[in-house]
């Protein structure tokens, strides 16, 4: 075993084996993807890019050549019928609804003949309003403060490295609080200066979604105000979960069968949520860890996903993917 860990240790210092690449264990890979194009180009959270649109191009053309990529019906009838994944499977998913998924990705998804879910929080589409994320990150960049604690915030954030890593940190703390997300803006405010007006916020319209939804494309629910569900209440919880549902179904005329948890993380949703979703009449959920999943039928409402950072290469997408839990 420990031998067994140490070889593997090796192995992911120095690379993936082709032999171990070819011969990866059979499961859903489900990839997660939010923005796509230019961070340095944009005034709002760089946290959220996964990659540039020519970098999607060219992991896509490259995963598509050694996964059977499917599409979200396909995956439900995979869970619904099958205990253990018999295959290798990709998945590709987008969260939040950001505009470059249509005018970067679809072109780019339709050329390779791929399907993908856009996972939208209902809340943010046509509501020129920046979400918290981006209005933090947007206060932050223009400011030129280089430390910042809340009174109700665990620790004292510092820019140590560059003004990217400052933002996550920042959001991170925002995050892991109780307080009123709301609040902590305000208290940001007063901190940096209220700007006299914010950008506006670049999520798809729903002329966008229907396009995608009409051309192969499925949509899920995001939630309606992206907000963590386990912090809410049992009411405020159920809302969003059947809002975002009815207002997608009215809007696209199909039925929505599938979730992402805003955030993801492990403790944003728990079994109240996942029971909520199961009346609600979705059949599949996503969360925010990676790992492989295997036991389908088992986790079909915790499917685990990885997600695609900035900077990653080919070496550093088959590492993530060849060396990652199976679930
Ligand atoms: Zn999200």
């Amino acid at each position: 075993m420990l031998a067994k860990r140490i070889q593997s240790k090796v192995e992911s210092l120095l690379g993936v084996s082709d032999f171990r690449w070819k011969h990866l264990p059979n499961g859903v890979y489900v990839l997660n993807l939010h923005r796509i194009g230019d961070v340095a180009s944009s005034k709002l959270d760089p946290n959220v890019y996964s990659c540039s649109a020519e970098k999607l191009q060219q992991h896509l053309t490259y995963l598509k050549q050694y996964f059977d990529i499917i599409s979200l019906s396909e995956l439900i009838d995979l869970v619904s019928n099958t205990s253990r994944a018999d295959g290798k499977y990709l998945v590709v998913t987008f969260d939040d609804g950001y505009r470059d998924n249509f005018e970067l990705a679809y072109p780019i998804l339709k050329s390779l003949k791929i399907p993908a879910v856009f996972f939208i929080a209902t809340g943010l589409i046509e509501n020129a309003e920046l979400p918290w994320w981006d209005k933090v990150a947007y206060l932050i960049q223009r400011s030129h403060i280089k430390k910042i604690k809340l009174p109700y915030w665990k620790e004292t954030v510092e820019l140590t490295g560059n003004r990217q890593i400052f933002v996550r940190l920042i959001l991170n703390q925002i995050k892991q609080s109780t307080s009123p997300i709301c609040q902590q803006i305000t208290d940001i405010e007063n901190f940096v200066g209220k700007p006299t007006a914010y950008p506006n916020s670049e999520f798809m319209t729903w002329e966008h979604i229907r396009e995608l939804s009409a051309n192969g494309m499925d949509i899920g629910a995001h939630s309606h105000s992206h907000d963590i569900l386990a912090k809410l209440d049992d009411e405020q919880m159920l809302f969003e979960l059947s809002h975002s549902k009815s207002i997608l179904e009215e809007k696209l005329g199909k039925k929505v069968r599938a979730f992402s948890y805003p955030v993801g993380s492990k403790n944003t949703y728990n079994d109240s949520v996942i029971e909520a979703l199961i009346n609600n009449g979705y059949e599949i959920a996503f969360n925010f860890h990676p790992g492989v999943n295997v036991n389908l039928s088992k986790n079909r409402y915790d499917l685990c996903r990885f997600t695609i950072e900035y900077m990653m290469d080919d070496t550093a997408l088959k590492k993530m993917l060849t060396y990652a839990k199976r679930i």
